[in-house]
């Protein structure tokens, strides 16, 4: 069942959907005998482009038909059906790029057909191909064997050079539009006798962006379960997937900047194990809808972004959610990545304006830079609570600590609950950071991030931690935090070579590809 894709990709021009003007002009060249040497086959992944290659294959193969359709009766279609066919040559570009797999491409259309006519040559992803291997290429469609037909398919159209495509009749494929995903989803459904509430379709459809194989795996996935008919609920259950709701919610927390509203859907994204780096593209997926719909003034966007400042604070969760998707690599646990991205929409511009140097920027692309004052050890504040009197400046020698710091590893899951009782937002940030050592009555935690040494500088903050502390611990102790300086190191570094190559930072420019299909 999970094999929809499979079971329902087409076999005739006739069930290609979406693409008409594709098919209906091939079957016309057909029928009047009008073949091509070379065919290009371009757009978006999933919509049908290595499918109607084969049938395109299949049809000038075929023994019988003297129509627009293979007969899918003769032995040349039996063979092309089963993948069998040997005068049908698939090549992955990705992974034979190089310019000895053309040559031994070249050195094989010399070679007559086996059975049919026609040799035909699938090429997909043809951009992928290396420098040296294009002109090879080149040099075959110039020179064409009548017996040889080549059917190139690529996502991106503009890295084939300009002399293959004027050798190529090119077709552009496009993507769905919801509409038809919807009647596709809707026709397999109808065909397997099962049923699936609207919104199970809004969620397939908005998470395909109109790529058939994407909505067809999913529905798959959906429909290897049990249930007759597929609910919003399965989802979450089965794929592992936030519900459509709690992304929504999340994002009207960050429209709002309700940190600690969207602190609390964290938290559950957290302790019920969902996949965050999933949960991080579904918001920014679900951001830009709602920006995109407001944009437009589609009246039925929702209520919370009717707001003022909503826009402005969802464009600015995209970017931080964008950067947060980059953070995930470094981090040492991803649900940090994700408080940080929060914080920075909903926390920082309110809490701590005198202090923007050390809060991390979360426009596209920006560039985290290493503070060196803070590589060594950082004094939290000068307040010191009066029943602490504890050494912070950072050459005073070790001592002895008045607990292990073991002890205080021990309770600080039950710190974390106890603050959190009052201040989730502090919660969060104590569990980003580590305790490493006691000294004296001090205890020193590692913190990765400027923005969670800003937070603990502020003495209210500081004071609160302490006092908790303290009680658990029976015995009276201050924080003091140590700026760890690998992770900013590991970030800079990373941002580095993006910078002084192509000035795109790759898995920023990923993220962005991947949410807005640029
Ligand atoms: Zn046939």
């Amino acid at each position: 069942m999970a094999t929809i894709y499979r079971q329902y990709r087409p076999q005739r021009f006739a069930e290609v959907v979406g693409q008409p003007h594709v098919t209906k002009t091939l079957e016309e060249a057909i029928v009047k005998g009008r073949i091509a040497h070379a065919y290009l086959f371009q757009g978006p992944r999933g919509t049908g482009k290595t499918s109607t290659a084969r049938i395109l294959a299949k049809r000038l193969l075929c023994e019988q038909s003297k129509a627009a359709e293979a007969c899918g009766q003769c032995a040349s279609c039996q063979a092309t059906e089963a993948g069998k066919n040997i005068d049908i040559l698939e090549i992955d570009a990705a992974s034979n790029r190089g310019i000895d797999n053309i040559r031994s491409l070249r050195e094989s259309t010399t070679l007559s057909a086996s059975m049919g006519k026609y040799k035909i040559y699938i090429i997909d992803e043809v951009h992928m191909l290396s420098h040296d291997a294009f002109p090879a290429l080149l040099k075959t469609l110039e020179e064409p064997a009548s017996h040889v037909i080549f059917i190139l398919a690529t996502t991106e159209l503009h890295k084939v050079p300009q002399t293959i495509l004027s050798r190529c009749q090119v077709y552009r494929f496009r993507r769905a539009t919801p509409e038809e995903m919807r009647g596709r989803l809707t026709y397999i459904l109808s065909q397997e006798k099962r049923e699936a509430q609207r919104d199970v379709l809004d969620f397939i459809i908005n998470r395909s962006d109109g790529c058939y194989r994407d909505a067809e795996s999913l529905l798959g996935q959906l429909l290897s379960l049990k249930a007759k008919t597929l609910t919003a609920s399965l989802i979450t259950e089965s794929l592992g997937l936030p519900s459509p709701k709690m992304v929504l919610n999340f994002l009207a927390a960050l429209a709002a900047r309700d940190g600690k509203s969207a602190l609390e859907i964290v938290d559950t994204i957290y302790s019920q194990g969902f996949d965050v780096d999933q949960f991080i593209q579904e918001s920014m997926r679900g951001a830009r809808d709602l920006l995109v719909a407001k944009a437009k003034g589609d009246r039925n966007v929702a209520e919370f972004m009717q707001g003022s400042g909503a826009s402005v604070a969802l464009t600015a969760a995209v970017r931080a959610l964008v950067q947060a998707t980059a953070d995930l690599a470094f981090v040492p646990q991803p649900f940090i990545a994700l408080e940080i991205a929060v914080l920075s929409i909903c926390m920082v511009p309110a809490a701590s304006p005198s202090a923007p140097a050390q809060t991390i920027s979360s426009a596209p692309g920006a560039k985290v830079n290493p503070q060196p004052a803070m590589s060594s050890g950082v004094a939290l504040s000068s307040s010191k609570p009066a029943a602490t009197p504890a050494q912070t400046g950072s050459d005073a020698p070790p001592e002895a600590g008045v607990v292990s710091v073991d002890t205080v590893r021990a309770v600080w899951g039950e710190l974390i609950s106890t603050i959190k009782q009052n201040n989730p937002v502090a919660s969060t940030f104590l569990r980003a950071v580590e305790p490493i050592e006691v000294n004296g009555n001090v205890i020193v935690v590692k913190v990765s991030y400027p923005l969670h040494l800003t937070f603990f500088e502020k003495p209210d903050q500081k004071t609160a931690v302490e006092g908790a502390l303290s009680q658990l611990l029976s015995t009276p102790v201050a924080l003091k935090c140590k700026m760890d300086q690998s992770l900013l190191n590991k970030m800079a570094q990373a941002s580095r070579p993006a910078a002084q190559g192509s000035g795109q930072d790759d898995s920023l420019y990923q993220s962005v590809k991947e949410v807005f299909g640029t």
